[in-house]
């Protein structure tokens, strides 16, 4: 048998992440429509301009060429960030899905058109193949009500759609089936925390496999603080600007890019550059870090009381697989949880962090989205895929 490859397809506004399995070569476009860049893990770069997203895959096909396996591209999957209520599962990409993440770009106005972008232009490339979507919002989908309603007069819910969502699915899923593995019990059997933090953060509290809570909300702007963006706040505040004649537009712009990390230190949206200030004596980079680790702390805490439970806490994203004082910082006041760390292991980022006496276990675990995206696309399109391995593999 012909081996075959799958590529999975990361379209963001101005940029093109494509990796390709089950090698991982992976290629980014940068700046379409612009200065566009193109860089990859192989060396292979270029700086031919591109204007759209076709013109992006087209040029990353054409520099993949050379790797791709004898069978040649087997299947598609496209990470959407938002499925809304419709989509609990990674599904076929067909004409009738895309009108319905045509309609969901409603509720993620700055993500889902340009995923739509990365489709079409997918599809036309390789129109024999089957594509996947798999959404970000997927694995939240189990949250109960009581998780995911806001206290809003419900007809808002009900006729528009406003309630928690949740994000960064196939992370949280990710990391916690390695997380079950690690522990050696099955996820079934497991409460855990998991706290992806990168430049985006969020939290999920995972109950026996399934998401019943999680930090990000309608949109990706609530919970966690993160690099640039506010997270929770009281809505209050935004009444209070608005009606002080900030605009709608420079509101989104402080909330999405001014915030977070950046705009609390003033220095940076990088947790490197914020601890750097900080141990320089910064004061508000050092007001931001607390901040930071105050509030996982205090989502860890409130997840534990979610599942009536708690067995082990997830670290990963770029902060949470390498930054071990976060880590420490976020966990000191959750030792009445149990939750002891082991400082040599958590300083040298082992697996498993959490002291010998703790009885919540603390793991590190590294982030693979994109292979997330490429088993459920190999299951989908009935591929048995060496190095993506079957989805049930690690199903608890
Ligand atoms: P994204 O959400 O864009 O995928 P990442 O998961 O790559 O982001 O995380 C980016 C964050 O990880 C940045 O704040 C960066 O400072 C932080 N980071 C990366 N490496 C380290 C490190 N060695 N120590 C501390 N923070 C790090």
């Amino acid at each position: 048998m012909k081996h075959s490859g799958i590529l999975v397809v990361n379209a963001g506004s101005s940029s093109l992440k494509v990796k390709l399995f089950p090698s991982r070569d992976a290629v980014l476009v940068e700046r379409i429509g612009g200065e566009s860049r193109l860089a990859s893990s192989f060396g292979a770069t270029s700086e031919r301009p591109v204007a759209r997203h076709d013109e992006a895959l087209h040029l990353v096909l054409e520099v993949l060429e050379e790797r791709l396996p004898e069978g040649g591209i087997a299947a598609v999957g496209h990470r959407v960030v938002h499925g809304g209520m419709r989509f609990s599962a990674p599904v076929v990409i067909d004409d009738p899905v895309v009108r319905i993440v045509e309609e969901l770009a409603t509720l993620a106005p700055l993500h889902n058109p340009a995923n739509l972008e990365g489709i079409r232009a997918a599809r036309a490339l390789l129109p024999d193949v089957k594509h996947v979507a798999v959404f970000d919002t997927a694995f939240h989908a189990t949250m109960p009500p009581r998780a995911f309603l806001f206290g809003l007069p419900i007809e808002q819910y009900r006729a528009h759609r406003i309630r928690r969502y949740g994000f960064h699915g196939p992370s949280h899923d990710f990391v916690t089936r390695r997380a079950a593995e690690v522990l050696g019990r099955p996820r079934s059997e497991l409460k855990l925390v998991s706290l992806h933090l990168g430049n985006g953060a969020s939290a999920a509290a995972v109950d026996g496999g399934r998401s019943v809570d999680t930090s990000m909300g309608f949109t990706p702007l609530d919970g966690l603080l993160m690099g640039t963006r506010s997270g929770a706040l009281d809505p209050g505040v935004l009444l209070h600007l608005l009606r002080g004649g900030m605009s709608v537009d420079e509101l989104d712009a402080m909330l999405n890019r001014e915030s977070g990390l950046l705009g609390l230190s003033g220095v940076s949206n990088d947790m490197r550059d914020v601890r750097a200030a900080a141990e320089r004596g910064h004061e508000d980079a050092r007001a931001a870090l607390e901040v930071f680790a105050y509030r996982i702390a205090k989502t860890v805490g409130a997840y534990a009381a979610a599942m009536g439970g708690l067995d082990g806490i997830v670290f990963t994203g770029g902060i949470g697989e390498n930054d071990a004082r976060i880590r420490s910082e976020s966990l000191r006041s959750l030792e009445f949880l149990g939750a002891r760390l082991d400082e040599v292991r958590n300083a040298e980022h082992a697996k498993r962090i959490s002291s010998d006496t703790s009885s919540v276990a603390v793991l590190v675990v590294p982030t693979d989205e994109e292979r997330m995206i490429a088993r459920a696309t190999a299951e989908l399109a009935g591929l048995a895929l060496e190095g993506v391995g079957a989805l049930q593999e690690e199903t608890a």
